[in-house]
């Protein structure tokens, strides 16, 4: 974080943080917010700085726009300080944000471990290209500990890659004990923290790379891609700067404008929308047509005793699963039957969202059935009142089939 020139600093609460991260200070004269610096061409005063900024790539330096200006910078120390990370590169998407530290970590002849439940255009990245580079993947069970972990690491293992909870399916991972297996046979943490933002501090678990879908709650509108790599040790940093730099990554600095702008509310979206959510998996548990609801913070879901464990929080996405009588075209009737929820994927902004799971999510290494036709569920600012009204009125669309 930069410095702020208001007084001494002492630990500060995430509000706090949000509201004063990136930016340059309550007594800096100016606009309360940095203004868009757009460009490609950075000029120098003469030849011997000009030379002198080559070496600075790895640095918050104003070298080529490719390397990313002010507002990038601010962002890359907002979401650091989010992920409890020291340094973070910005990328255009949150799928390149799970690229970038696969292809820094992994070379023809290495083995990469994912676990089944990870997020699809990840499991068809690894399938298409990684597999062309010679890469070899095995996915894993989500749910695994570390001694099964453990016996699933190859001598070229390189990359034990996670997501908690997982796509769709939403097992939460026991993480710490994955990355001790990982870490004892040399192997690097991934973790895929979108779902965790703020309430899993992946460093403190293990976890050497984090990946954010900006898109999501940081951005927070559903109007801007972005993603985040953040990392905690210099070794790291060098290979992750390295290689998005190297693929040409680079994100529009409007679009860091956006994100960091989302940051100053994301606390308070977050905490409302984790209430509306939780109010909204209870109510949903309670109902004769639901068989379960995978929802990590509810007492009784599946992983909450890990989430109680590693997690202060939680956001407001979760899977609905109907009872195995009702069939799959009847969870379809719901959703179109739904008034305030949008039919689409993404989540985090504003705006609640449904989406039909069944036949959607691919798995190998364990079984894709849930058990009855699931919905996935993302609880927007809307009042709870009025999405359960309208959740009761799409479940008599349910029954009717
Ligand atoms: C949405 C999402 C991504 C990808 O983000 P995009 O910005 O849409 O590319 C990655 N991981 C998870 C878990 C996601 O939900």
């Amino acid at each position: 974080m930069p410095d702020d020139s208001s007084g001494p600093r002492r630990q500060t609460g995430f509000r706090t943080q949000l509201s004063h991260g990136g930016r340059a200070g309550t007594r800096a004269h100016g606009f309360v917010n940095l203004p868009v610096h757009r460009g490609s061409t950075v000029l120098f005063a003469n030849c011997a700085d000009r030379l002198a900024s080559s070496s600075r790539r790895f640095d918050q330096a104003l070298t080529y726009g490719t390397q990313g200006g002010p507002n990038h910078h601010a962002l890359e120390d907002m979401v650091a300080m989010i992920e409890g990370g020291s340094r973070c590169q910005i990328v255009g998407t949150g799928l390149a944000a799970v690229t970038v530290p696969l292809l820094a970590y992994l070379a023809n002849g290495d083995h990469a471990l994912l676990p089944d439940s990870v997020y699809g255009p990840a499991r068809s990245f690894a399938d298409t290209q990684l597999s062309r580079m010679g890469v070899s993947v095995t996915y894993y069970d989500p749910c695994i500990d570390e001694a099964g972990m453990a016996a699933l690491i190859q001598p070229n293992t390189k990359v034990v890659y996670t997501e908690s909870p997982g796509s769709h399916s939403f097992e939460v991972q026991d993480v710490p004990a994955i990355a001790r297996a990982a870490h004892a046979r040399g192997a690097k943490v991934l973790m895929d923290n979108t779902w965790g933002i703020h309430h899993f501090q992946p460093f403190q678990h293990g976890v050497d790379v984090s990946i954010q879908a900006l898109t999501k709650y940081v951005v927070g509108h559903s109007d801007v891609l972005l993603g985040s790599i953040t990392v905690n040790t210099a070794e790291d940093w060098h290979a992750i700067r390295s290689t998005a730099h190297g693929h040409g990554h680079f994100a529009s600095p409007d679009d860091c404008w956006l994100a960091l702008r989302g940051a100053r509310t994301m606390a308070v979206r977050l905490k409302a929308q984790e209430e509306a959510g939780i109010a909204v998996a209870r109510w949903l548990r309670d109902r004769p047509e639901v068989l379960k609801v995978l929802h990590p913070a509810l007492p009784g879901a599946p992983g909450h005793e890990l989430w109680k464990r590693d997690f202060t929080g939680a956001c407001s996405l979760f899977g609905v699963v109907f009872r195995p009588e009702y069939t799959v075209e009847s969870s379809h009737a719901f959703v179109d039957a739904l008034t305030l929820f949008g039919i689409g994927a993404s989540w985090g902004g504003y705006e609640s969202l449904a989406l039909p799971t069944t036949g959607n999510i691919n798995r190998t290494a364990t079984s894709p059935d849930l058990g009855g036709p699931a919905v996935r569920l993302h609880i927007g600012l809307e009042d709870v009142g009025d999405i359960i009204a309208d959740i009761e009125n799409a479940l008599d669309a349910l029954r009717r089939g």
